[in-house]
């Protein structure tokens, strides 16, 4: 399976090992005496290239670098499946493709599927900006938008002559929740292709693609790379047509990752499995303690059994994910709560190995009360988490 997807060379026979085995060993280097265990950041923009430039592997760093290389062999074995692991059905070999933003990945899937006349279906409840590139740019270029909640599988209704159906699961920041595989099976069925923005997740949290998915797309700023210090994203397939138009939609838009980005990226992957467990771990144990109070009027998140999409998210996803929402009485509730407490850093985007939170209704563009905190779990000992928020919310009254 390899050979379809160069330049993917396979250099350990990783198929048959766990997740956490696959990530740490993809990088490593042959073992040539002296030579580091990991190669470095590759400067270049062009490439030596004498004669036919068909011959040589890298020509331009528009088109290819070799730690996106590395990078994108890392991410396709988080994608791919193996026969014995647990994902459903047999096992497949993804390849990845890095992009210099989670946007940018987003837009590489709408420009090279979407042609005048098509239609795609969004979650009403879709990442802001998604639905504001689909909105102001690409209904101007003649494709139609449909929209309508994660929740309850309702984009199901909204397929009918569909090119494109966009799902996210769960969905942010108000997690719902809905089924990709019966989702997936519904689309193929009209003929859509599907798309699953996998960003709250990671790939080692739930694999679009296992779920019978045709892209798997991230913002791998968030959980993916977890230290809040860069922007990069990537779009995974099974199918190599599909490849080589994402492909060509890069190299002609040319908004590419740098080097150093990549290789950073590729740093921060090694330890998303010891990451995505503590701090899913503590999302949960977060979720259980919110419940119990009373300043608190809900809480959302899927590990909890109460939880509508409980028993979907328990099927689809292996981590239920560092990201939860609750509801405090109103506005001046949840700013009192945020300014008194001494851990949880007020600030925007997740899945960093800070435990960070806010107020959403401060941003507009979410339906969602003005009481309304999102907060992203970190790596930080819970027991220090949960007392500072329990003194935090006794401040609320
Ligand atoms: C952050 C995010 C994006 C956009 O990613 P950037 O890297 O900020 O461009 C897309 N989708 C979801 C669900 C996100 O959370």
């Amino acid at each position: 399976m390899g050979a379809l997807f160069p330049p993917l060379g396979v250099i350990y026979p990783l198929k048959s090992m766990r997740d956490s085995t696959k990530i740490i060993r993809s990088s490593l280097t042959p073992a040539v005496p002296g030579e580091p265990l990991h190669s470095g950041p590759v400067f270049a923009a062009p490439y030596h290239t004498p004669g036919d430039p068909s011959e040589a592997p890298y020509t331009y760093a528009r088109s290819h670098n070799p730690t996106w290389t590395e990078l994108e062999r890392a991410i396709g074995q988080m994608e791919s499946s193996s026969e014995s692991g647990s994902d459903r059905g047999p096992g497949y070999q993804a390849s990845a493709l890095v992009f210099a933003s989670g946007m940018a990945a987003c837009t590489a899937v709408f420009g090279a599927v979407l042609r005048p006349g098509d239609a795609v279906v969004l979650p009403s409840n879709a990442y802001f900006a998604t639905r504001v590139l689909v909105q102001e740019y690409f209904t101007k270029m003649g494709i139609e938008l449909r929209t309508a909640p994660t929740a309850n599988n309702a984009q199901a209704a909204l397929l009918d002559g569909a090119k494109l159906l966009w799902l996210e699961s769960p969905s942010n920041p108000t997690m719902e929740i809905c089924d990709i595989s019966a989702l997936c099976e519904a689309a193929h069925r009209a003929g859509a292709l599907v798309a699953v923005d996998n960003t709250t997740s990671t790939p080692l949290g739930q694999r679009p693609l296992a779920l019978g998915a045709d892209f798997s797309i991230a913002s791998d700023a968030k959980s993916m790379t977890g230290h809040s210090d860069i922007l990069l994203g990537h779009v995974a397939v099974r199918n190599p047509e599909l490849r080589a138009k994402i492909d060509q939609w890069r190299t002609l838009t040319g908004g590419v990752l740098g080097p150093m980005e990549a290789w950073l990226g590729l740093r921060s992957i090694a330890t998303l499995p010891l990451r995505l467990q503590r701090s899913c771990e503590n999302a949960q144990r977060i979720a259980e303690f919110l419940t119990t109070r009373p300043e608190v009027e809900s809480v959302l998140y899927p590990g909890l059994p109460t939880h509508p999409g409980h028993a979907i998210a328990a099927g689809q996803m292996r981590y239920f994910g560092a990201v939860l929402s609750f509801v405090l009485r109103d506005r001046a509730a949840a700013e009192t709560f945020l300014s008194k407490s001494k851990l949880l850093t007020e600030a925007t985007s997740f899945g960093g190995i800070t435990t960070t939170a806010e107020r959403r209704a401060r941003w507009g563009g979410d339906a969602v009360s003005e009481g309304f905190i999102r907060m992203s779990a970190g790596c930080e000992a819970v027991e220090d988490l949960i007392e500072d928020m329990a003194q935090a919310l006794d401040a609320v009254q």
